[in-house]
């Protein structure tokens, strides 16, 4: 099952989900729009940074490049950098 990572919307985190957390859930499940564990309000994160995510433990950063891929290193919240690849050299969520 795909991973899906969460974003809190609100400033009143717990250590859960402060930063983002990830869930597994079925392509079809409904998106959560609250923590599991707080019930402050979140919001899912593009699936993609998932997806690229479970490549990297399979290839090298170079091969990700090589076969166009771009990888993103979570920095922090709602934030990624790259760390291969030809995309832009950083993302943050436009929050
Ligand atoms: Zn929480």
């Amino acid at each position: 099952m795909p991973i899906f990572e969460y974003i809190p919307d609100s400033e009143e985190t717990c250590p859960y989900c402060h930063g983002g957390f990830e869930e597994i859930q079925t392509m079809s499940a409904e998106p959560l729009t609250a923590c599991p564990e707080c019930g402050c309000a979140c919001h899912r994160v593009i699936s993609s940074f998932g997806v690229v995510t479970k490549g990297a433990s399979m290839l090298s950063s170079k091969n990700l490049a090589a076969n166009g891929f771009t990888q993103y290193k979570k920095m922090g919240k709602g934030y990624y950098e790259k760390t291969a690849g030809k995309g832009p050299n950083a993302i943050a969520d436009g929050r």
